[in-house]
């Protein structure tokens, strides 16, 4: 039976005793939780914005929120002296001040500078030229037709074509990179998201992250057990929502490449920002995005872009050719779009049911 309150004089001083330190009893599980969530490891995440608008996401597994908040001051400390060496626009970065001496004087380049283009080089050979990092004078040419809205001429662009071409650089083999033709210069736009990709990923593992994943835009990698999904963009949607569908993948690296977000307009026809080497002119081969799957996001960032240069057939080739390299494809045909992917990946690939029946395996 329970007593009625009121006639039970011991109960009521032990419930005065507790209502008196009820504040005291509060502040104590405020800051054991506070001390908890603190030191408690678990999952963070962070974005932040090294390149303009490009967001960079940093998820890491199993940190104290005190590690975190050091993992991320890493990363973006690295992020800023990558940005420093490779963005072109910034006319103090490595790159722009090597575009600007190499032509006349071999130009001692930094260790990451040098690590790119040498990976630049293996994939502008295993692409048979289609990702080729010399094509700065054509995107310029091109980037400044579409601020003029005027299409370059054909002797134009064969100016231009001339500038253009990996022959045209040579290394010294002693860290210093030269032109031999005046107006070359490099453009490392198609694979230094990747690098930074790969180069925050390092950070992370360095200070001991065992599971974590980093987003650049188009290029993510996963590092750690267990599987990661990642969300293929939809090409054809407005404003970068929805997806095609996911992709269930362990460690690795995934990037996708597409004429749908950046582009040039002129008298109403877009012109993609990747450009044919061969042509000089940019791609217009019915591929709207090319997602690669290969195991570091420097390799998945250069294959993409290749792919978009490539078309359908070319890219099914080199795809096949290349070992644990993986790709999906969207191209638009006459009346709707059309998804071409690897046949390895059919465990691990999900599509929307607006996809699923348009699509074809290699
Ligand atoms: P995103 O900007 O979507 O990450 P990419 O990785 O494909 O796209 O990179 C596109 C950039 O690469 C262009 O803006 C340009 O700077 C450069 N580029 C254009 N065409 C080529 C090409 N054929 N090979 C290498 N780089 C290219
Ligand atoms: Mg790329």
């Amino acid at each position: 039976m329970q007593g009625i309150d009121g006639l039970h004089p011991e109960k009521d001083g032990l419930k005065m005793k507790i209502a008196r330190r009820a504040p005291i009893l509060a502040v104590i599980i405020l800051v054991l939780s506070a001390a908890v969530i603190i030191a408690w490891p678990r999952r963070h995440e962070a974005t932040f914005y090294p390149i303009g608008v490009i967001p960079f996401r940093i998820v890491a597994y199993e940190r104290t929120a005190f590690q975190f908040r050091d993992d991320l001051e890493a990363v973006t400390a690295r992020m800023a002296e990558l940005v420093a060496v490779f963005n072109r626009h910034d006319p103090t970065s490595e790159l722009a001040r090597m575009n600007d001496k190499a032509r006349s004087v071999p130009f001692e380049v930094g260790t990451d500078m040098l690590r790119i283009f040498e990976l630049s080089r293996k994939w502008h050979r295993e692409t048979n030229g289609a990702f080729d990092p010399s094509v700065g004078p054509l995107i310029d040419l091109w980037k400044g037709a579409g601020a003029n809205k005027r299409l370059p001429t054909a002797d134009e662009i064969a100016v231009a074509r001339h500038k253009a071409g990996l022959d045209l650089v040579t290394t010294m083999g002693n860290g210093k990179i030269s032109f031999t033709r005046e107006g070359a210069n490099l453009d490392f736009g198609a694979i230094a998201k990747g690098y930074m990709t790969d180069e925050a990923a390092l950070v992370l593992k360095q200070r001991g992250v065992k599971r974590g994943l980093v987003q650049a835009g188009g290029d993510t990698l996963a590092f750690g057990d267990g599987t990661f999904r990642i969300g293929i963009q939809d090409p054809t949607a407005k404003s970068g929502e929805g997806i095609v569908g996911t992709i269930e993948m362990s460690a690795g690296a995934i990037s996708t490449s597409g004429s749908y977000e950046r582009f040039i307009e002129i008298d109403g026809e877009r012109y993609s920002h990747i450009v044919d080497p061969r042509t000089g002119s940019p791609v217009d081969n019915g591929v709207v995005s090319a997602t690669v799957i290969a195991r570091t996001s420097t390799d998945a960032d250069a294959i993409a872009t290749a792919l978009m240069v490539l078309g359908l057939s070319d890219s099914i080739d080199l795809i096949k050719r290349l070992e644990r390299v993986e790709a999906i494809l969207i191209l638009r045909g006459s009346d709707d779009y059309d998804v071409w992917a690897s046949a390895s990946l059919v465990p691990r690939l999900t599509l929307g049911p607006d996809w699923l029946g348009r699509v074809h395996l290699f």
